[in-house]
């Protein structure tokens, strides 16, 4: 009986989001996945070619901000923009995600990659003409990152199966174009360093989510627009209201 109570609480609510197909309820399915989570925890610029195509400089150390556990949705319930004439456009931008099965508090690599419950792929939604003119003032981005909805988390996935995390691919294509190619070997701050960068900011939580950041490639998304994410072999569909 090694398994830590952080664990098992984990695989449950792996367990619980991953066989909600029979008597499916977003209620439920959001409810739930929301309860297992008390901060989401995203990367600014992890990729390079994405810093330079928003013309941002490529950070030394890891830029850091956060969505709330409400911002959360489950992939498998489509995508609702905040109303475009208000708010304006939507981005997308898709990420490698990271669920905790442990706390993390001044972590070594080791214990980093000890904590590591779940992988799946998210999509970080931005208002990102919001986004802009907050930058230009200086501003926190909360409102072009938290709101409801903001953050579509896939599936949990075993980590087992992403060994090491050294080159782990992922691609998004919405309309059956492809629109972001992912690598994890091309992160300028890879998975346990970024963990472990974290923890000596903050303390991390069990159930706490990672967005790992986004590669090159972001873009508006459209009503009725047909997204298709792929990570190794699996794959979600998604698309928007
Ligand atoms: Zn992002």
């Amino acid at each position: 009986m090694s398994q830590s109570p952080h664990m098992s609480i984990a695989s449950a609510i792996v367990d619980s989001v991953n066989n909600s197909d029979n008597n499916h309820s977003a209620k439920n399915t959001n409810e739930q996945l929301r309860a297992t989570i008390g901060k989401v925890v995203c990367v600014g610029r992890n990729y390079a070619a994405h810093a330079r195509e928003l013309g941002n400089e490529v950070p030394t150390s890891p830029m850091l901000f956060m969505k709330p556990a409400s911002s959360v949705v489950s992939m498998r319930d489509g995508i609702v923009r905040p109303n475009p004439e208000q708010f304006g456009e939507t981005h997308y931008e898709a990420e490698l995600c990271i669920q905790l099965s442990a706390d993390l508090s001044a972590a070594t690599i080791e214990q980093a990659k000890q904590a590591i419950g779940g992988v799946t792929l998210g999509l970080d939604l931005t208002l990102r003409e919001l986004q802009s003119k907050l930058k230009e003032k200086g501003h926190p981005w909360e409102r072009a990152k938290c709101f409801d909805g903001a953050c579509v988390l896939g599936d949990w996935l075993d980590p087992q199966a992403f060994a090491d995390f050294k080159n782990v691919h992922y691609q998004l294509t919405i309309n059956d174009e492809l629109k972001q190619d992912g690598d994890s070997a091309l992160m300028l701050f890879p998975v346990y360093e970024l963990l472990v960068n974290i923890s000596h900011a903050f303390s991390l939580q069990a159930g706490d989510v990672i967005m790992t950041g986004t590669p090159s490639g972001v873009g508006v998304l459209q009503a009725g627009d047909a997204l298709m994410l792929k990570l190794g072999a699996h794959q979600w569909q998604t698309h928007v209201a």
